[in-house]
């Protein structure tokens, strides 16, 4: 019933009625679909409501003559179609993925992930009551600070902390709190831009105070912020450099000396460390990456940084220091727009009890524990995943190759480790459709092309992913090979 050669419009309309004719009623669809168990949690109204959206569309095809062969209205083809509909629909947007780009902090891939104590933790807050605000002792209202605070204190040795949404957020209570109106010295070597539309010099006009450039781009010296001083003068700010790195001639002031002119001078001291490295946990790669210990110990008022990049937490904006600006922080209206919530605090909580350890931090953090594994257990990884590939299919050539493993998330920019990949060539397929099959998979896998191969980095890959890569990569051959 091919409309091949179409001599008039009677021809025409006549076949387009027969069609329309074939087109099955709802409910022969439905008794179908009510038989597969596969779609039990769906419910009738969305059955229906698929059912007519699929039977819309053919009649529509009919008409524009878009749709000549009456194979295409058999009820069961219709009632697979709207069975894929209705999974289609019902995938979530925000699922895992397997991070085979080797980059540990990836902002685009959700940055650090939770120990799985502390991601226990945020499922216990969410489905139950907590102590979110209630003081268990004197069975008041309580305060969504504390459960973090003590162990803030007890590990950096602060004062006194506070916790909000991100490190932006951080910056901006911290500024609009300590500097509203007044001067704040910078120099013009941290004058960042954070990703997005978050740079300094914006948040400080947000914030209604002014900033005062000292230094130049590559050279700021202690003498450049004390000639700056004036009695406007309401904080000096360093912001650390962290996703670039200025290389050849250069000159910064430390904490230190920036502590001491601001102590000489009673004004505060406000540090923005960004990576929320708590202290050094004698990682190689990190060792020239301020802490927050060691500025607090400098004798910075107040540091900011943030919860998910290598504090390896859940997002969130810490701020620690003096108890006088903590406070004014907490009492600032602001810090109720910017509130950190229940599931947050409580994955933050069980982090920071494994910081106070820097062997327990180290074991059971993920993003320290894939910093601080070896060349040589990461060599050891790659071999494994090779071997487990091996088995699907004799056709698939596998190798371990040596690829950058990064810290990533705009921390410790230039430096790399050792790591290795296993690259996956499959003749028939190419590296760009491999990707994109496995892009697709129900566990996604990112992976990156490197020199026309297909490349999986085995540094931020799991060994129970090891299954899963397996799985998809058969499926994608299966697909893609017959
Ligand atoms: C990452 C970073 C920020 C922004 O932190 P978020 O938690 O992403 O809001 C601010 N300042 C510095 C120095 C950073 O590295």
């Amino acid at each position: 019933m091919k409309l091949i050669s179409v001599s008039g419009s009677q021809t025409i309309n006549m076949d387009k009625n027969s069609l329309l004719r074939k087109i099955p009623k709802v409910d022969e669809i439905l008794s179908i679909l009510e038989l597969d168990c596969c779609i039990e949690s769906i419910s009738q109204e969305m059955l229906v409501s698929a059912i007519r959206a699929v039977l819309d569309e053919l009649r529509t095809a009919i008409l524009h003559g878009a749709l000549n062969s009456p194979d295409l209205l058999l009820p069961e083809r219709i009632a697979a179609d709207c069975k894929a509909r209705l999974h289609f629909a019902e995938r979530r947007s925000l699922i895992p993925v397997i991070n085979g780009t080797g980059v540990v902090l990836h902002t685009n891939l959700g940055r650090a992930i939770l120990s799985s104590k502390a991601a226990n933790s945020a499922l216990q807050a969410g489905r139950s009551y907590s102590t979110l605000e209630y003081s268990l002792e004197n069975g008041t209202r309580g305060s969504r600070h504390e459960h973090v605070e003590n162990l803030l204190k007890h590990i950096t040795g602060a004062e006194a902390a506070m916790v909000v949404n991100n490190n932006a957020a951080a910056v901006m209570l911290i500024l609009s709190t300590m500097v509203a109106q007044k001067e704040t010295i910078i120099s013009r070597g941290e004058l960042v831009e954070i990703g997005g539309a978050f740079r300094v010099p914006d948040i400080m006009v947000q914030c209604g105070g002014i900033l005062k450039e000292v230094g130049t781009t590559n050279k700021t010296r202690i003498s450049d912020y004390s000639a700056a001083i004036s009695p406007v003068t309401g904080a000096l700010l360093k912001v650390h450099t962290s996703n670039f790195k200025l290389i050849g001639f250069t000159e910064s002031v430390d904490i230190t000396e920036l502590c001491a002119l601001g102590a000489a001078n009673s004004i505060p001291v406000i540090h923005d460390i960004g990576s929320g490295l708590l202290y050094d946990v004698g990682i190689d790669c990190l060792k020239n990456e301020p802490n927050v210990l060691s500025s607090i110990k400098a004798g910075t008022d107040i540091v900011s940084f943030s919860g998910d990049k290598l504090l390896g937490g859940p997002q969130a904006g810490i701020i620690v220091g003096k108890k006088k600006y903590i406070e004014a922080c907490k009492s600032n209206p602001l810090a109720r727009a910017l509130r950190v919530d229940k599931l947050t605090l409580a994955a933050l909580e069980e982090t920071l009890f494994a910081w106070r350890d820097t062997s327990i931090a180290l074991r059971e953090i993920p993003t320290l524990a894939m910093l601080n594994s070896n060349a040589l257990e990461r060599h050891e990884r790659a071999v494994r995943l090779k071997a487990r590939l091996s088995e699907i299919h004799s056709q698939v050539v596998l190798k371990v190759l040596s690829d950058d493993c990064r810290v990533g998330g705009g921390s410790v920019p230039g430096e790399v480790q050792q790591g290795y990949a296993v690259s996956i060539d499959i003749p028939g397929i190419s590296p760009d459709k491999l990707d994109d099959a496995f892009r697709h998979a129900p566990i996604p896998i990112i992976g990156h092309i490197k020199d026309d191969h297909y490349l999986i980095n085995c540094c931020t890959v799991f060994e129970a992913d090891f299954d899963i890569i397996a799985s998809e990569l058969s499926m994608a051959i299966k697909e893609k090979l017959q």
